[in-house]
């Protein structure tokens, strides 16, 4: 049988500079000759392998932009293959971790009433005031009319599906807890055993000053126990996350924890924050002095230099709980220290939403620093359900951002290799193998990602761009061969090549172990 004209290498470069050399011209682009570029033999009559597809003909020439390239909104980024490796990680583990758990995966919409967002997370709240995304109110024509819209609320204050207004102001969701309250009651399962443990993952929407690992749309992971009050559900919750970031291996992050009160603690509290504030007020800044009066408790989520000693010197709210609330906290705890989980008390952290109550906490990262040292948090929200107009229900959760995660995974960890395009690539060379190629990569799909390429590229390039993308194997193919069913499997690992018949290819490149690694099939 005819030799191929591809010569063994030891490296995956050498290798491809030996199959190249005894097979490339230099030729135009645009008149491509028939003959086949890995025998070199002169051209030869059409047959039915060829199927010639209509080529750019005038050959193809880029038009010139007329206009300035149009790019992407300020704060809203693509993730590209090579990011997009390390979220599919972040993901998993995310998945895996919450299935582990027990928690059941939900998807929610991405536009939500505004009221849902405002009275869950607080209207005085950054998320609320500042960075929510509101959608300019429009008719539906398929809306019917206003009159038989509404139908009446089941409960107080419940949305329904007949408050049409609402739906006229909505918004893009900044968060995922409101929604997932709102789903539990909507979808009917606060009927079934309680807790209900729910996790999703998803993008969401802030108008926040872009910077970096701060978008404007980013993804979160977020589970959320709905239905019980017990402590250990909130140990459950940071057992959990906890685990996720471990199991990718992300270190330097340290958990801080805090407990906020409830509704009976909170208020005296609030008080001994005015009181401390008030005369301290012309040092603050014009946010900050609004808060004092309106939301104590926000003063606490200001990023501003000048009030960072205030806020340091402020009364402690750990030394304002009420006994459940304290003896609920000693539990969360305990239960921590059973779990062999290391945390740091701060009775700064609040979360900068207003629905919790009791256990907050936070995941920080020593080398993120800064405003965007997060890399998640949450806590518990026992008033949320009630603030949205449902019956009174606790809960607790967690929000972890995937963004800066798989951030960390990339360029802290650095364990992410972005995965080859395709593990085979078929190369056919020259003129009117596209079918025939078609079908080669329809065999070899069958056990291996395979990716064809069809482009009018030299042997060379194509096996340069073939080096690049990470692929295992190279599978070339010239008219000749391509007749009598054959090609050239080349190895991109030890440079070694051999014929293999069409039908032996699968099994050649097969990951079985019977076959080996390519190790099979040769003719
Ligand atoms: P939050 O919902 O504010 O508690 O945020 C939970 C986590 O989501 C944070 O710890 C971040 O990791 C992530 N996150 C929040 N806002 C952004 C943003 N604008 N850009 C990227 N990640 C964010």
């Amino acid at each position: 049988m005819t030799r191929p004209r591809v010569r063994p290498a030891t490296s995956r470069t050498a290798s491809i500079a030996a199959i190249t050399a005894t097979t490339d011209t230099p030729r135009r682009r645009t008149t491509r000759s028939a003959t086949p570029r890995t025998t070199g033999q002169p051209p030869r009559r059409t047959t039915a392998t060829d199927q010639r597809r209509p080529r750019h003909t005038p050959p193809y020439t880029p038009s010139v932009p007329t206009t300035p390239p149009i790019k992407a909104a300020r704060g809203v980024r693509d993730i590209l293959p090579a990011e997009r490796a390390a979220f599919a990680v972040v993901e998993h583990a995310a998945r895996e971790q919450a299935r582990g758990y027990g928690y059941q995966d939900v998807e929610l919409p991405i536009i939500e009433p505004v009221e849902l967002i405002e009275r869950g997370v607080g209207g005085d709240t950054d998320v609320a005031r500042k960075e929510l995304y509101r959608l300019e109110p429009h008719g539906d024509p398929g809306d019917p009319p206003r009159e038989i819209r509404s139908r009446p609320p089941r409960f107080r204050g419940d949305p329904g599906d007949g408050d049409r207004d609402s739906a006229s102001r909505l918004v893009l969701r900044p968060e995922a807890t409101a929604s997932m309250v709102r789903a539990y009651f909507q979808g009917g399962l606060n009927q079934g055993p309680q807790p209900v443990r729910l996790s999703t993952i998803g993008p969401f929407f802030r108008h926040d000053k872009p910077q970096h690992l701060r978008y404007r749309q980013f993804v979160q992971f977020d589970v959320e126990v709905i239905g019980d009050d017990s402590p250990a559900y909130d140990a459950e919750v940071i057992e959990l996350t906890w685990g996720w970031l471990e199991r990718m291996g992300i270190r330097h992050v340290s958990l801080e924890l805090n407990s906020i009160g409830d509704e009976n603690c909170r208020p005296q509290y609030l008080r001994a924050l005015q009181d401390y504030y008030r005369p301290l007020k012309d040092q603050l800044d014009p946010d900050c002095r609004r808060r004092v009066e309106e939301n104590p408790l926000r003063l606490f989520d200001c990023k501003e230099p000048q009030c960072q000693p205030l806020m340091a010197a402020a009364p402690r709210i750990t030394d304002h709980l009420c006994g459940p609330c304290a003896a609920a906290f000693e539990e969360v705890k305990s239960l921590l220290g059973a779990a062999g989980l290391e945390y740091r008390l701060n009775p700064r952290l609040v979360r900068g939403l207003d629905y919790y109550t009791r256990t907050v906490f936070e995941y920080q990262h020593e080398a993120l620093g800064g405003a965007q040292n997060s890399l998640g948090g949450g806590g518990r929200y026992d008033g949320l359900a009630a603030a949205l107009g449902y019956p009174g229900t606790p809960g607790v959760g967690f929000a972890g951002g995937v963004d800066r995660v798989a951030y960390m995974l990339q360029h802290e960890a650095g364990t992410i290799t972005p995965p080859a395009v395709a593990e085979v690539l078929v190369l056919p060379v020259g003129d009117g193998l596209d079918r025939a190629a078609s079908q080669v990569g329809r065999l070899v799909r069958a056990v291996r990602s395979t990716a064809v390429d069809y482009s009018s590229r030299s042997l060379r390039a194509k096996m340069r761009a073939a080096d690049r993308t990470g692929a295992r194997w190279a599978v070339i193919m010239n008219a000749d061969e391509a007749e009598r069913r054959i090609v050239v499997l080349h190895d991109m690992v030890s440079g070694d090549d051999r014929h293999v018949a069409w039908e032996r290819l699968a099994e050649a490149v097969s990951p079985s172990p019977s076959a080996g690694e390519g190790q099979g099939g040769g003719e």
